[in-house]
């Protein structure tokens, strides 16, 4: 699945990018994540399209995770405003669907080591150290926040 999209400005405007004065000089270079700050690389690093503030251009780029947060938060915030939205069924709407497609296509799929279903975007989750019998392998899993906290009610 390429990573790179052309993002409509409606979607862009909706992700809202920070603005390039507030940005340190490596995010403004589109070498490190314009939201998180993470160190990209070429393969998963997502265009977030040509911008051109106050006189400048620059071309932000997000890691997958940022960008599919941002797209889930942004749906969230537009989903109550908007009809087609609210159904659930948001063919009507280029705007949700493009949001939707955002975080699909970029969010890793994870699954909950404690209910084995698959952790969604927007769930809260964290990780827990592999209980691994050798003691080898310093590997960690997934699980949902509410799981590891464990079920008292
Ligand atoms: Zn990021
Ligand atoms: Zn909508
Ligand atoms: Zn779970």
């Amino acid at each position: 699945m390429p990573a790179r999209t052309a993002l409509s400005l409606k979607a862009l405007a909706a992700l809202a990018l920070p603005g390039v004065a507030d940005l340190d000089e490596t995010r403004a270079a589109s070498r490190t994540c314009v939201w998180g700050g993470e160190l990209l690389v070429n393969e998963t690093a997502v265009d977030l399209g040509v911008q051109l503030t106050d006189g400048r251009t620059w071309f932000p780029r997000s890691c997958e995770t940022c960008v599919a947060q941002r797209a889930y938060l942004a749906r969230t915030a537009h989903a109550p405003m908007c009809a087609a939205c609210r159904s659930d069924v948001s063919v009507d709407c280029p705007l949700g669907a493009e949001l939707r497609r955002l975080v699909a296509v970029h969010t890793p799929v994870r699954y909950c080591s404690r209910c084995c279903r698959q952790i969604a975007p927007g769930e809260e989750y964290g990780t827990e150290p592999r209980q691994s019998p050798s003691g080898a392998g310093g590997a960690t899993v997934h699980a949902h926040t509410v799981c590891s906290r464990g079920r008292r009610r």
